[in-house]
């Protein structure tokens, strides 16, 4: 477990300093805000469709190490990716940090996004690890603002 940890660490480290899609699209087909007042994250996302692909995907806004190297492997992760390839990904990151899918015995497509298993530890960061993929999920439902409270 030491070894997930430190991996997990350095990969939350590497992913803040340099998040990936942290950009505007001034274009996006669809935007949410997502606010986790417990912590103080505060993302926009933004999604650019074409068809029911995410063509492009990218975020703005403060917070946490864990939030925005969370936000930034969402991006990488369903950027190409159907709305539902999206959505199935929402979901089993959810149960993941949630307790509700071992990532070592229960099928899954999370591939890197695992390490994030790790905050499990931290039930207080579960918010911070989840909240850029709520509020993916809220830019794809069409809704504009989502909070963890
Ligand atoms: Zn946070």
């Amino acid at each position: 477990m030491s070894e997930l940890s430190d991996l997990y660490q350095e990969v939350i480290l590497e992913h803040n300093k340099n998040p990936r899609n942290f950009r505007e699209i001034t274009d996006a087909d669809q935007t949410a805000d997502g606010k986790n007042p417990l912590c103080g994250d505060a993302l926009r996302v933004y999604v650019a469709m074409e068809g029911d692909k995410i063509a492009d995907v990218a975020f703005k806004g403060s917070g946490c190490a864990i939030s925005k190297a969370s936000a930034s492997m969402m991006t990488q992760a369903v950027k190409g990716k159907t709305r539902e390839e999206a959505e199935v990904l929402f979901n089993e990151f959810h149960e993941m940090v949630t307790g509700g899918l071992d990532v070592e015995t229960d099928d899954n497509n999370l591939g890197k996004l695992k390490i994030f298993a790790g905050v499990l530890e931290f039930p207080a960061r579960v918010k911070c690890a989840s909240l850029s993929w709520h509020t993916l999920h809220a830019a794809l439902s069409g809704d504009e603002t989502v909070s963890t409270e």
